[in-house]
C-alpha cells in the first residue's frame, strides 16, 4: 500500500498507472504533478488525481513513491528539479522507453538518492496519448520490464514490483543495456518503419489516389503511426546507437529481398518469406 503517490506527467501512462492503483485500493492520495494545469485539472476531474501538485519541491519532498512518467527527453530536467527534495523514505521509479540515457541521467543529478531508483518500463502503451486516453485496466496482463543496477537498493525494487503486481502486471528483470538492445528491435524499429511507410506513400506521385487504396495491410502496418512524434523523438535520439543499429539490420533485410528480386532468385525469395512465415506462426502460439 502506498501513502502518497506522486506522478510527474499525467498522461497516457501515469494517468493509468494512478488509476489502476486507485482501483485496486493499493494507494491513499494520488497528486499529479505537470506542466500544464489545464492537463493536470483534468485529471482531477476525471478521478485520475486527488490533487494537483505545481511545486516540484515539495512533490518530491512529500511522496513515498515518485514516478516520472514524462517524455523520455524531459527526464533529465526532471531528475535535476527533485533532487535537492528528495527526502530518504521517497522510491523514485520511471517507466521511459529507454533505460541507458534515463539511468545515466538519474545517476548524474541523484547523487545519494540514486540508490533510491529503480528504472521501470511497462509494456504496454496505445497510439493515444494524454491523461482522457488513460484506462485502468492498461497494465492488467502485460509486462513491465525493472533494470535495477548494481547501486539500486532492494527494498526499493520490491516496492515498484509490489505496485506493478497491483496494478495487473508481471514483473522481469534484466540488465539496462539488454533491454535498450531488445526494445530497438521489437518496439523502437517497428514504429520508425510504420513512420516510414506513411511518409513513403504520402510522397508518391499520386498521392490522393494511393491514400483511396490502402487496405486492411497497410493500416495494420501503419497503425503505430498514430503514436506521438514528440515521444518518438525522444526515443530515437535517447537510444541512438541500438536504433542505428536495428536500421542497419533492416536495411540488410531489404537490400537481400532488392536483390532477390532484381535477380529473379525465386528460391532465395521463397525461401526468405517462409522463415518469416514460420516466425510469425510461432508468435501467435505464444
Ligand atoms: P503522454 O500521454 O503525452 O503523457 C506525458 C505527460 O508528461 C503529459 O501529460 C505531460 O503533462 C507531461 N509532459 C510532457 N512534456 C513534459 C516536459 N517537457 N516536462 C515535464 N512533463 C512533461 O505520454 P505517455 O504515452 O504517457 O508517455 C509517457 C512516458 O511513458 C514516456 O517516457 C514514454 O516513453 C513511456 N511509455 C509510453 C508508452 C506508450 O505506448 N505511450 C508505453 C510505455 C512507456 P503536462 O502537460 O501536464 O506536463
Amino acid at each position: 500500500m502506498i501513502k502518497q503517490l506522486t506522478i510527474i506527467g499525467v498522461g497516457l501512462i501515469g494517468g493509468s498507472l494512478a488509476r489502476a492503483l486507485r482501483a485496486a485500493g493499493y494507494v491513499q492520495e494520488v497528486v499529479g504533478v505537470g506542466r500544464s494545469l489545464t492537463n493536470l485539472q483534468q485529471a482531477v476531474s476525471l478521478g485520475v488525481v486527488d490533487r494537483i501538485e505545481t511545486s516540484l519541491s515539495r512533490a518530491a519532498s512529500d511522496a513515498d513513491m515518485l514516478v516520472l512518467a514524462s517524455p523520455v527527453g524531459a527526464m533529465p530536467e526532471v531528475f535535476a528539479a527533485i533532487a535537492p527534495y528528495l527526502s530518504a523514505k521517497t522510491i523514485i521509479t520511471d517507466v521511459g522507453s529507454v533505460k541507458g540515457s534515463i539511468t545515466e541521467a538519474a545517476r548524474t543529478h541523484l547523487g545519494a538518492h540514486f540508490r533510491q531508483f529503480v528504472p521501470g518500463h511497462p509494456l504496454a502503451g496505445r497510439e493515444s496519448s494524454g491523461v482522457s486516453a488513460s484506462l485502468p485496466d492498461l497494465f492488467q496482463g502485460q509486462r513491465v520490464i525493472l533494470t535495477p543496477t548494481a547501486e539500486t537498493d532492494a527494498a526499493a525494487v520490491k516496492a515498484v514490483e509490489g505496485m506493478w503486481r497491483a496494478a495487473g502486471a508481471a514483473i522481469v528483470t534484466m540488465p539496462v543495456a539488454e533491454h535498450d538492445a531488445i526494445l530497438a528491435t521489437t518496439s523502437h524499429l517497428p514504429h520508425l518503419l510504420a513512420y516510414a511507410l506513411v511518409n513513403q506513400l504520402a510522397q508518391a506521385p499520386a498521392t490522393r489516389r494511393v491514400f483511396d487504396f490502402v487496405g486492411n495491410g497497410f493500416r495494420d502496418m501503419t497503425r503505430i503511426a498514430a503514436s506521438d512524434p514528440v515521444m518518438w523523438r525522444d526515443i530515437c535520439l535517447a537510444n541512438r546507437t541500438a536504433v542505428l543499429q536495428a536500421i542497419g539490420g533492416y536495411r540488410g533485410q531489404l537490400d537481400r529481398l532488392a536483390q532477390a528480386i532484381e535477380t529473379a532468385d525465386a528460391a532465395e525469395l521463397e525461401a526468405f518469406f517462409t522463415r518469416a512465415q514460420a516466425q510469425r506462426a510461432g508468435l501467435d502460439r505464444k
